[in-house]
């Protein structure tokens, strides 16, 4: 399925010079929407994973739906101060700033082999820093699955190592 046409293209959103890729027209067409899901569903089949971890808001979004159909659990990656009970943390670095990500301890028995879930791969620093708190946890990363890839931002190498698969390319 041509999953392009359901991606709105926003300039100079958030800001001047940014050319953001919304995904929420994919989410309001159901049939285009379940078929992305499925498509990374069987790519989560060929990789026998044990869970899914996700960071927020919108790598829930992609993630839950895999989660529920594949009945593996779902682990939220959320911004400090957001998760109730004790967690890990990682600092990656921003354009400007820093920023923070947790999970919670126990969200990841060692040896579990888990997929990371996101919408899209940008500069590839928001699954890098997801990746660490995986691998600290002993999790293994058998995989990250995106809706979209930002080519020329250059992600992958980030992940270099890591099994990727994005549905779109821009
Ligand atoms: P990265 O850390 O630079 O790879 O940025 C990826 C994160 O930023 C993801 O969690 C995305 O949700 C968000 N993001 C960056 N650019 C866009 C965009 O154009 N559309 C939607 N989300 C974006």
């Amino acid at each position: 399925m041509d999953y392009k046409q359901h991606i709105a293209i926003v300039e100079d959103w958030p800001k001047k010079g940014v050319r953001f890729k919304d995904i929420t027209p994919l989410m309001d067409n159901g049939k285009a929407f379940k078929s992305a899901i499925d498509d990374i569903v069987e790519y989560a089949k060929s990789l026998d994973i044990d869970l899914i971890v996700g960071p927020e808001a919108r790598g829930f979004i992609v993630g839950c739906p895999v989660s529920y159909a594949l009945e593996v659990g779902f682990a939220p990656v959320r911004k400090e101060g957001k998760l109730p009970r004790e967690t890990i943390k990682v600092d990656y670095g921003l354009e400007y700033g820093t920023n923070v990500l947790t999970i919670h301890k126990d969200a990841i028995k060692p040896g579990q082999r888990v997929l990371i879930t996101d919408d899209l791969l940008a500069t590839g620093g928001t699954i890098e820093a997801t990746i660490k708190l995986v691998e600290e946890l002993g999790g293994v990363v058998a995989g990250c699955a995106f809706l979209i890839e930002l080519t020329y931002l250059h992600g992958r190498e980030k992940l270099e190592g890591h099994d990727v698969l994005t549905l779109m390319q821009y």
